[in-house]
């Protein structure tokens, strides 16, 4: 790609993330307190699992007055209103942080003991064999010397690595698509175009009727399996399991469209692994019956922006006159796009008349619920015989989620994101931890060029795991610490040689021999393994964790426990909408749940207070005071902090003196009219006081407008829409100072992550106020048009859960890698000082590090790559610790085998990651087009190298990546890269920044938006309806659905839905009753009612933000902006349909093909 690159833009934000598991929350929920309204507390049943509300009654208190300028000021003080006993024995799940017990203590009774492994046959490295390891339930020091008894297994996993030939390897090389192709007469010769020709099978030139597969009679030495079999379109016949083969293969010779290739037999029985392509095939062993991955499905991330207020929605909205949905929509006549030309060319079909059977915009009368599948209209493309993602993730489902995903062997590509699995480490890092583009890396640059398939990890390094995963264990070697290569400083890994003996090892990564220090010596048994290498984490898994020493501490000293700092803005726009109050409430009852480390009783983190609107107001809560003190900073232009005792404090101790001032606060500024606001002196506040207490620590801003006070970092508004579609347009994600860039790099040398909650009720320049957040390592929130009675629940979930979530601090981290290829690039919420180091004043468990690989010299397929991620961090309770996380890849010469092992998932967060920077520097066509082309090029080249030479006139797409297109028009078509009308220039910089944190799962859901159809769903069941695709076709009038993207979820109302339901679902007796303004749904006493909410709270529970409701009214205004998520669709801002798109694509190919 030829995008411009900006040396580092590191957007913060958002992972989503498996599930929640990593801490147990309390119960936060349940009684109403006393003296507070109970209106701001009644949701408190989030998408936490309880939260309990230990905090006795509280009221307020008449407030004292303001307190006059400079001299400290008592404030009044409500001594009841704290129980002392908060901290019960809520905390959960000890986190790998568990403080080392004494030395020599050996496991808990209970917990099985470290070494699973048989002691096997198996070489240093990670072994081949894949006994199903079973280590200990939480996350336990580990300690050397106290290795317990090993317990042999069977190796059941055997074959885990090189599937069988079997099942999986029956290939569905579809026929072709023949897009207004003229040249079609010659149906061209199947085949599976990849790899070694030995690996596939004579290829008959005719249909079979039968549809008997194609099989391609893998063989372990064969490597992995050839997933890839190249798809090809069909043009009109849909393709998926389930159809009838005699439909798939009809030759029906649509007018203008090639024949359907003869090739690919493709029965019924030969497309088991739809998707499942490089996958292995099912795995032996037990079959983990009902096996369920607790919690949230693991992959699905999740992210909470903000679209406008339907109240605002009603307003003057922009966009095309919502007229046209009024009564029978017109015919989607998809007139051509602009951008699109090549489609007009009256070959492609893709010109979409009336469709006969699709009465209009939605399929006529309201036939409940089933999915609109006539037979396709001649001249038309039709959507159902092009790659679906559901069928897609579907397959994956059912082929893969069944077993463990078992990490012992080089190379194997996981399950997607949108499978539920369970990992098992055997010396890999979890797809929890890392995914890549590709498993299969090309031996050399040219290769690597030729195909263009970028080299990219996702890393989510303090990725939270399910309860039923290990966390990594804690190993501690005492003063010496962690062993490691002489030269490149690698960390010990299960890839490293021991030699002579044991006495000395060969680094994994760059040969070098590095004596083994006494203390780790330890004797090689027959085999040339380590007789202690199953009882040593570092040597026989994936992941685990270092206690770190003094060395790898700042100024050579232990740190501190970090401290978070609450930053409230009270001016006028704060107070008016009753933010203040609702923050001020809820830190009573949060702060008793800050993070914990491991089975510790409370939390070593410190707290302290700032209110500010043009000044600044410090607070003293020290213990022994009787009432807070206050003390204002009128100066900003020159920040301090005027105290230093008493501002930061254990919240136990100062108990009653916060609660009194978080009482006192909202009545204090109550009648305050100061509407202007100062922003980087607040953070410089932060800075300072966390400089003094010589910390880390987190900033919690609270912040309603653009800081136009007079101070350091004063912005102006310039928001301007018209420099879209401009060159000028990417200085609307640029800060528009570097004022904040400077100070980001200070926070980060300090350790000072800040977290941002904005609630604007106009532009405040999120791309400038966000930016030491996003280096920082921090995460945004923005709660556009806050109003307390429909944004509390969102907003006081998002907070909860950032001040609870794991996180560490002072971070650095650095990627290493076997000879042959190097870190070159990277992407995320961060700070770079040079080249090899990403730096993060803090690090959270939902954040996510891309990195980008690139070719130095030839890798071999004999030794593969090597990744080693290590993270140095400071913990919650202030412990330094390493996170290793080591990844091993297969290397190939054979373009084919790089096509068979990718995850196109992958790729998308990377393509989407990298165009998001590139609109930093460059115009947004010139990213769009650079995409198109980059994945042009990337199928181009397989259609080239691996697919079996066959007409021109059919796309031919790697099994993998058939999804490439699809998801591709989506990151086109989003808001960063082609905004509607509707969109605001902060919405773009928000999403950009979000973005580019996003791990793999929250990505896909993002792009790709999940749609349920809800008057479907089994009310006996706990399963979600089957998912539907996202375009207005597949909706019936008659049926209600949910389309959720990790940041919002909308539920849409058909017009001709049944009065019974919606009495049941909303409490409403017509169509017109129901309110769109509802931010939930009405709790009623009935089984649909009750499915449908606790689908909406199972969804809620898997995202890392909590997604806003909004009810959709078909053909009311509102609808526009649901529309705008059904992807496969046109969009209003101009996006091209799937369909569309498909056909682009293919042209593009076309050509780099001639
Ligand atoms: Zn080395």
């Amino acid at each position: 790609m030829s995008v411009n690159q900006q040396a580092h833009t590191g957007p913060p934000y958002g992972q989503p993330q498996p599930g929640y598991q990593g801490y147990q929350q309390p119960a936060y929920g349940g009684q109403p307190l006393p003296g507070v309204p109970q209106s701001q507390y009644g949701a408190y049943n989030g998408p936490m699992p309880g939260y309990q509300q230990p905090v006795p009654p509280q009221g307020y208190f008449p407030s004292l007055g303001f307190p006059s300028k400079g001299s400290p000021v008592s404030l009044n003080s409500d001594t009841s209103s704290l129980a002392p006993n908060f901290i019960g024995s809520l905390r959960a799940p000890p986190t790998s942080g568990a403080p080392p017990p004494a030395s020599g203590a050996s496991l808990p009774s209970g917990h099985l003991p470290y070494s699973q492994f048989g002691h096997g046959d198996v070489q240093n490295g990670i072994p081949a064999s894949t006994a199903p390891m079973q280590r200990p339930p939480a996350s336990q020091p580990f300690l050397p010397g106290s290795a317990p008894t090993p317990v042999s297994q069977t190796s059941t996993f055997q074959q885990y690595g090189h599937p069988p030939a079997s099942v999986q390897q029956l290939s569905n090389h579809m026929a072709g698509m023949t897009i207004g192709s003229t040249t079609a007469s010659a149906p061209p010769p199947a085949g599976l175009g990849y790899g070694p020709p030995t690996s596939v099978p004579p290829v008959s030139g005719s249909f079979s009727a039968t549809g008997s597969g194609l099989y391609t009679p893998y063989t372990a030495s064969q490597g992995p399996p050839p997933t890839s079999v190249s798809q090809g379109l069909p043009l009109a016949q849909p393709p998926y399991p389930g159809q009838p083969i005699s439909t798939q293969r009809l030759p029906t010779q649509v007018p203008g469209f090639a024949p359907p290739p003869s090739s690919a037999g493709i029965g019924p029985s030969s497309y088991p692994p739809t998707t499942g392509a490089p996958r292995p095939p099912t795995m032996p062993g037990p079959p983990l019956p009902g096996q369920t991955v607790a919690g949230p499905p693991v992959s699905q991330p999740n992210h909470v922006s903000s679209p406008p207020p339907p109240s605002t929605m009603s307003g003057p909205h922009p966009g095309p006159p919502m007229s046209g949905l009024h009564g029978p929509p017109p015919p989607p006549t998809h007139p051509p796009q602009p951008g699109y030309q090549m489609q007009q060319n009256g070959s492609f079909g893709q010109v979409r008349g009336p469709q006969p059977n699709y009465g209009g915009a939605y399929p006529g009368t309201p036939n409940y619920g089933s999915q609109p599948g006539p037979p396709p209209p001649p001249k038309r493309l039709d959507p159902d015989s092009i790659p679906s993602p559901i069928q897609v993730i579907e397959d994956d489902r059912s082929n893969r989620g069944s077993e463990p995903f078992v990490t012992g062997v080089r190379g194997q590509v996981p399950p997607l994101v949108t499978t539920n699995f369970l990992v098992k480490d055997q010396g890999n890092a979890s797809p929890r931890y890392i995914r890549c583009t590709s498993y299969n890396i090309p031996c050399t640059s040219d290769m690597a060029k030729q195909s263009q398939v970028p080299l990219a990890a996702v890393i989510k390094p303090l990725a939270t795991l399910p309860p039923e995963e290990t966390l990594p264990y804690l190993v501690d070697h005492g003063e010496s610490g962690p062993v490691r290569c002489n030269r490149c400083k690698a960390y010990m890994c299960p890839f490293m040689q021991f030699i002579e003996g044991g006495r000395r090892f060969q680094c994994c990564f760059c040969s070098c021999v590095t004596e083994v220090p006494p203390h780790y010596f330890q004797h090689l048994d027959h085999t040339g393994k380590r007789v202690d290498f199953y009882d040593r984490p570092e040597l026989s898994l994936g992941s685990y964790e270092f206690l770190a020493t003094v060395d790898y501490c700042k100024n050579n000293k232990f740190p501190s426990p970090p401290a978070f700092i609450f930053m409230i803005d009270v001016s006028y726009n704060a107070m008016k909408s009753g933010l203040v109050r609702l923050i001020c409430e809820e830190l009573k009852s949060l702060l008793d749940y800050l993070p914990r480390e491991g089975n510790m009783e409370e939390s070593a983190i410190r707290v302290g207070f700032v209110t500010y609107n043009k000044v600044l107001h410090f607070y003293n809560v020290k213990s022994s005071l009787a009432q807070p003190q206050m003390m204002v900073v009128s100066d900003v232009a020159d920040m301090f902090v005027p105290l230093l005792d008493g501002f930061l404090v254990n919240v136990n101790e100062s108990r009653t003196v916060i609660a009194s001032l978080l009482d006192q606060i909202p009545e204090m500024f109550a009648d305050t009219r100061e509407t202007e606001t100062v922003f980087a002196p607040v953070i410089q506040a932060g800075l300072e006081a966390l400089k003094a207490a010589e910390c880390a620590g987190k900033l919690f801003i609270f912040h309603t407008s653009l800081p136009v006070a007079e101070a350091p970092g004063k912005l102006k508004n310039r928001d301007d829409k018209k420099l879209i579609n401009t060159d000028k347009e990417k200085t609307l994600f640029q800060p528009q100072t570097s004022f904040y860039n400077n100070l980001a790099k200070d926070c980060v040398a300090q350790g000072c992550c800040v977290d941002l909650f904005l609630f604007p009720n106009q532009y405040l320049d999120v791309a400038t106020l966000g930016v030491v957040t996003y280096q920082t390592g921090g995460s945004i929130y923005k709660y556009a048009y806050f109003q307390l009675e429909t944004d509390q629940d969102r907003f006081l979930n998002d907070l909860r859960r950032d001040v609870q979530k794991e996180v560490g601090f002072d971070a650095v981290m650095r990627v290493r890698t076997s000879t042959g290829i190097r870190a070159t690039d990277f992407f995320g919420a961060f700070y770079m000082s040079n080249t090899t180091d990403v730096e993060m004043a803090g690090l959270d468990c939902d954040k996510t590090i891309t990195v980008e690989f690139k070719h130095d010299d030839k890798l071999s397929e004999d030794s593969g790559a090597l990744l080693q991620c290590a993270l140095l961090y400071t913990s919650c309770a202030g412990q330094r610790r390493l996170r290793i996380h080591n990844l091993s890849l297969n290397c190939c010469t054979q373009l084919a085998d790089l096509y068979r092992n990718c995850e196109t998932d992958t790729l998308i967060n990377y393509l989407a990651k990298y165009a998001y920077r590139g609109v930093l520097s460059s115009p947004v066509k010139t990213v769009r087009d650079a995409l198109i082309n980059q994945c042009a090029q990337i199928l181009a080249c397989y259609r080239k190298n691996c697919a079996s030479p066959s007409s021109a006139g059919q796309l031919i797409l790697p099994e993998c990546m058939k999804l490439l297109p699809v998801y591709l028009n989506c990151v086109l078509k989003s808001d960063v890269l082609q905004p509607g009308p509707e969109v605001t220039t902060d919405d773009r910089a928000y999403i950009r920044q979000l973005v580019t944190s996003m791990d793999v799962a929250e990505t896909n859901v993002f792009f790709y938006p999940r749609l349920l159809p809800l008057t479907k769903a089994d009310v006996d069941s706990d399963s979600l309806p089957a998912a539907i695709r996202n375009s207005e076709e597949r909706l019936s009038k008659g049926d209600i659905y949910l389309l959720e993207n990790g940041l919002n979820i909308f539920v849409w109302v058909g017009v001709n839905v049944q009065q019974g339901l919606i009495q049941n679902l909303f409490g409403v007796s017509s169509f017109s009753q129901i309110s769109n303004a509802l931010s939930t749904l009405p709790v009623l006493e009935n089984p649909f009612s009750k499915k449908v909410r606790s689908i909406v709270d199972m969804l809620q529970v898997q995202r890392s933000r909590y997604m806003k409701l909004i009810i959709v009214k078909q053909e009311d205004k509102l609808e526009m902006l649901f529309k705008h998520f059904l992807v496969e669709d046109k969009s209003l801002s101009g996006g091209a349909s799937y369909v569309d798109f498909l056909c682009h694509m293919h042209k593009e190919i076309r050509q780099l093909l001639s």
